[in-house]
């Protein structure tokens, strides 16, 4: 079971600020940038470049409620999405998450 698998489960805690019946969203323990929320599918998909023709619904309901929590942390000046895949992109927990960053300037490139 992966990490964000027990944080589903209610196994260990998060600062939880979303949920529906598909997504579950929580502030990041290492947060950064002011705001830094991790939006995840509640079903166990490793990441993006697992996701099948059957995943896009989901995937697109992930976006959605990305901008919806945009919405509701003020982020009127803007955000940024982020999902990292694999080693080179810098994933480190096997199930697909959203970054949503927020809350000041970010920089263009990233790292
Ligand atoms: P990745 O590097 O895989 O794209 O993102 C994983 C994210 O999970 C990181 O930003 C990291 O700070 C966050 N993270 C790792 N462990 C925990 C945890 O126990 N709780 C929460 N809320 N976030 C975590």
């Amino acid at each position: 079971m992966t990490l964000f698998e027990k944080i589903i489960a209610r196994q260990i805690p998060a600062d939880i600020v979303f949920e529906d019946d598909q997504c579950l969203a929580f502030r990041d323990i290492a947060p950064q940038a002011p705001v830094h929320i991790l939006i995840v599918p509640k079903k166990p998909l490793e990441r993006l470049g697992a996701a099948s023709q059957a995943d896009c619904a989901l995937l697109g309901r992930l976006l959605f409620s990305a901008a919806e929590i945009a919405r509701l942390e003020k982020l009127v000046d803007g955000f940024r999405i982020v999902i990292n895949n694999g080693s080179h992109g810098g994933e480190t927990v096997p199930h697909l998450h959203v970054h949503l960053l927020g809350g000041r300037q970010l920089a263009w490139p990233p790292g």
